[in-house]
């Protein structure tokens, strides 16, 4: 199956030296793993050979950049607690990296490039890596894993002291569950080896419950596991199963639950739940809710007197679609929503939203609701994102933005009041319909993100 360790992006264990880059096997122990005598960023069991053909010319300017990035001032080697520092001192070197890279690639970073900058091992408690402590003169500078999570580093036994008590014992603010750091890390290394074991997939499962709820029920108060793990294992999964398969299918089912945790909120009575057809506008659609279309069923499963649910795919990647601009496409539901004729359409228009709006003209009607899933409107395409959102109030349009971490709801939130928009207080903060599938940050000392995980904003 060597065609899929060619186009599968190496997972998370691969990046921080504990898999073999080219078939992923975990290393049982450190020594089972043997890293690139060159460029030192990667490892492999009995790999290397396999892939010297596609490593060689990443590996040259990887080295390259290393002896580039060692010229430059070296950060600072200073232990501190505060985590903004720490992110921003990894940032800043990641940024020069890939800059330097890129340079001497004379073109774009692929995916697998930016990960291995981005996930780099870094101290804990200083944020250097390997590669900053060999540039300010120590060659055999190696960092040491948490002999728990074996996700975060140390780069020596004083560090470690200093760092190791707030990761190990203080519950993390990220985490809704009130587990540590290292708890967390724990959870996600586990994840993504059950993800190896079943077949290596780096899809989440995608699984919605089939049963349909007798009439709606308040999402106040509940919880994945309260909600879930009941239908679980009337499924059959066997107990042990049952969390971690749970976790996974939280990843996709959490942009339905997003939906009706909104129009729960927005909406006053429950006037709402007994409308025929729901029309949800999705803005910045992209792949992720494409993949994920048959867990929006979870919308008709709860709200069993709506016959209809049109899902509108609004956003420059649906042109990736084949069904032209606006084409109703009737998918397939379960067995039981098809004998009883309800129906889950989908439209795509491959447009930016505010575009989309004033194509429709007169013919644009106010859905149920708009929402734009991770959007990070405040950091990234901000200046297409405005107009949109100025759409959005102007329409009065009840609308929701999710993000994947704390950073993005503060510069989202700047961004839909600047167009704006008035959010309703209250409704903001860790999503308790947060895909449960976290990620390590990329470019940080700490952090996790995951889909959907904070609310940024709701107004109408
Ligand atoms: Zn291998
Ligand atoms: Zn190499
Ligand atoms: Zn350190
Ligand atoms: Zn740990
Ligand atoms: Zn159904």
């Amino acid at each position: 199956m060597a065609y899929m360790q060619e186009e599968r992006v190496p997972p998370l264990l691969t990046r921080i030296h504990q898999a073999c880059y080219y078939c992923f096997k975990p290393g049982t122990d450190d020594s089972a793993l043997k890293r690139c005598s060159r460029c030192r960023r990667v490892c492999y069991d009995r790999c290397q050979k396999a892939n010297w053909k596609t490593h060689k010319a990443l590996c040259s300017a990887y080295c390259e950049m290393q002896s580039d990035i060692a010229a430059l001032d070296q950060p600072s080697g200073e232990p501190t607690e505060d985590v903004s520092v720490l992110n921003d001192r990894a940032n800043k070197r990641v940024q020069s990296k890939m800059r330097i890279l890129g340079l001497s690639l004379g073109r774009e970073l692929t995916v697998m490039e930016r990960n291995l900058i981005g996930w780099e091992p870094r101290c804990l408690a200083c944020a250097r890596t390997e590669e900053d402590i060999r540039a300010a003169g120590s060659p055999a500078a190696s960092l040491k894993p948490c002999a728990n999570c074996r996700l975060f580093f140390f780069c020596s036994e004083e560090h470690r002291i200093f760092a190791q008590h707030a990761h190990s014992h203080v519950p993390d603010p990220d985490s809704a569950r009130g587990l540590s750091q290292c708890e967390v890390n724990f959870n996600i290394r586990q994840d993504s080896i059950v993800r190896e074991v079943m077949g290596g997939s780096d899809e989440p499962v995608r699984w919605a419950p089939e049963r349909v709820k007798r009439k709606w029920e308040s999402l106040d108060g509940r919880t994945w596991e309260g909600e879930h793990a009941a239908e679980l294992q009337d499924v059959g999964l066997p107990p042990l199963a049952v969390g971690p398969f749970l976790c996974s299918a939280t990843d996709g089912l959490a942009f339905p639950m997003t939906i009706l945790w909104a129009l729960e909120k927005l909406n006053e009575g429950d006037a709402w739940t007994k409308k025929a057809i729901l029309t949800i506008h999705v803005l910045g659609a992209t792949q992720e809710e494409l993949m994920r279309a048959m867990q929006f069923e979870e919308i008709l499963h709860r709200l069993p007197t709506v016959y209809k649910l049109n899902l509108v795919l609004i956003g420059p990647e649906m042109k990736t679609v084949k069904a032209k601009d606006g084409t109703p496409v009737v998918m397939d539901t379960c067995p039981r929503c098809f004998r009883r004729g309800r129906q889950r359409v989908q439209y795509h228009y491959a447009s930016l939203y505010h575009d989309f709006v004033a194509s429709q003209g007169s013919a644009y009607t106010t859905p149920n609701l708009a929402i734009a899933f991770n959007s990070g409107c405040g950091s990234e395409e901000t200046e297409s994102w405005l107009p949109t959102i100025k759409s959005l109030v102007e329409k009065k349009v009840p609308s929701v933005f999710t993000a994947f971490n704390r950073d993005e709801v503060k510069l989202d939130r700047a961004i839909l009041e600047s167009a704006g928009a008035v959010l309703l207080p209250g409704l903001t903060g860790l999503s308790p319909w947060a895909s449960q599938v976290l990620h390590l940050e990329p470019n940080k000392v700490k952090g996790f993100y995951s889909n959907n995980r904070f609310i940024a904003g709701v107004f109408i």
